[in-house]
């Protein structure tokens, strides 16, 4: 059993690195910003509207309406809101954002809280987010903090978006890329930054290989697998 957490910044390629090391590895890669995004989606279908001040109608609308629930079919993760699987619904610019809003409201990081550490409790996991190895499983076995430069995460993120037939230009991607960074890390809830026992990995000058080698190989060394 162990439990690895991997945090970072927006498209410092987090979630590709880490679906392919828990592919190798032989365990469930869970990516925990899917689950803020389906919050915010689920606010959006129900038109309540997302901001700081209407924290009590979102609180009592996630409490008393949304089943939220992951499902891994194929070592790929799907995320099922109420029943529907919104896996690919929750990947557009809108939703990022209005992820990013959601995601700094106290009330909505507890609803999710319990969810993402039963997941973690039952089996072995790489799962990556903002707050994993700060807040939710700050007894992992490893923690590794992902970043890059601003420019090219925004480049990473653009070519991610244009290759699902998203229409952005890089610009946009940008200035979301540094709105959200702004976001995550100047919010009072658990805001991002690096857990002070994390391994910090600057993927800005590493190819995709070779960032997946070394995860692996640290997580590997731990023994445990
Ligand atoms: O990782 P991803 O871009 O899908 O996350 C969407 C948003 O959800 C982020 O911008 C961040 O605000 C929020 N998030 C978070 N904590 C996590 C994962 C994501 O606050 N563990």
């Amino acid at each position: 059993m162990i439990n690895v957490a991997i945090d970072g910044p927006v498209g410092a390629g987090k979630s590709t690195v880490a679906r392919e090391c828990a592919k190798r590895l032989g365990i469930i890669y869970v990516d925990t910003g899917a689950l803020y995004r389906s919050c915010a989606l689920f606010c959006i279908k129900n038109n309540v509207e997302i901001s700081a001040g209407n924290e009590t109608a979102i609180s009592a609308l996630l409490n008393d309406k949304l089943d939220l629930s992951i499902k891994i079919e194929d070592g790929t993760q799907h995320v099922m809101v109420n029943g529907e699987d919104v896996s690919e619904l929750i990947r557009t610019p809108e939703i990022s954002m209005a992820a990013s809003t959601v995601s700094a409201l106290p009330s909505v990081r507890a609803f999710l809280l319990e969810m993402q550490r039963s997941i973690a409790a039952k089996e072995s996991v790489i799962m990556d987010g903002r707050d994993i190895g700060t807040v939710i499983l700050p007894n992992a076995d490893i923690k590794i903090f992902i970043t890059a430069k601003p420019e090219i995460r925004a480049k990473r993120r653009y070519d991610e978006l244009v290759s699902k037939g998203v229409e952005v230009t890089l610009g946009e991607v940008l200035v979301d890329v540094n709105r959200r960074d702004y976001n995550d890390t100047h919010r009072k809830e658990a805001p991002l930054k690096q857990a002070p026992d994390a391994i910090m990995i600057d993927t800005s000058e590493l190819s995709f290989e070779e960032t997946v080698c070394g995860v692996v190989d640290l997580i590997r060394d731990l023994g445990k697998l």
